[in-house]
């Protein structure tokens, strides 16, 4: 925590200064153009990975980047909300769904009940990506372990991207062209970005 708190000081004294005018502009109101739905892992930073500064991305994190699908009066609609609010109430242009490699969440999903006993609601919350596992062992059932690994994190977010297409505000959007929609798969340990052609169907390479 000490460092942490070192941390602040820091910022306040160099980044805070240097951003003094923008922050400045801030304060009253924000205008992002891009909801970023990434996995809650440490080594995903999405302002790094962007170039972005502080207003331009609505940052939504959730453990394997997982999307509920659209239902309406959910008991804790977490997520929803957030996509909501970015999309209906603050008008984003943007929506990039993003999974990295050496996903936990994603892992996981090929664990046991019982390996997962102690982590109850993180089983519960993998439910909703169970259909990739299915659809990974019916692709490769032969797989070696790294290739179910980044099948099952590339599938993940096609999935998710699925999920956010029940939500008839996006749909709407996305049919008018007025919400593009796109699913970043992050290397980390080559910084690659692959996305996913929501049209064409495959991911490709766009900082190589
Ligand atoms: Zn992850």
């Amino acid at each position: 925590m000490k460092n942490l708190n070192e941390g602040a000081v820091a910022f306040r004294k160099k980044d805070f200064d240097k951003h003094k005018d923008l922050f400045g502009d801030l304060s009253s109101s924000q205008k992002p153009h891009t909801i970023f739905i990434g996995c809650s892992d440490s080594r995903l930073v999405p302002s790094l990975i962007t170039s972005t500064i502080p207003g331009e991305l609505f940052i939504i994190r959730s453990v394997a980047n997982i999307i509920p699908p659209y239902k309406k009066g959910s008991s804790y609609p977490a997520i929803s909300a957030a996509i909501e609010y970015a999309v209906l109430a603050l008008g984003v242009e943007n929506i990039i769904v993003c999974g990295h490699s050496n996903c936990g969440g994603c892992a996981a999903l090929y664990k046991s009940e019982e390996e997962l006993q102690h982590l109850p609601h993180t089983n519960l919350w993998l439910e909703l990506s169970r259909p990739v596992k299915n659809k990974v062992t019916q692709m490769i059932p032969n797989a070696t372990q790294a290739e179910r690994e980044w099948m099952t994190e590339q599938m993940n977010i096609v999935q998710q991207i699925s999920h956010l297409f029940t939500y008839p505000y996006i749909l709407e959007r996305y049919n008018n062209d007025t919400l593009k929609i796109f699913g970043w798969y992050y290397i980390i340990e080559t910084g690659e970005i692959y996305n996913y052609d929501v049209d064409k169907g495959y991911f490709e390479l766009i900082n190589g």
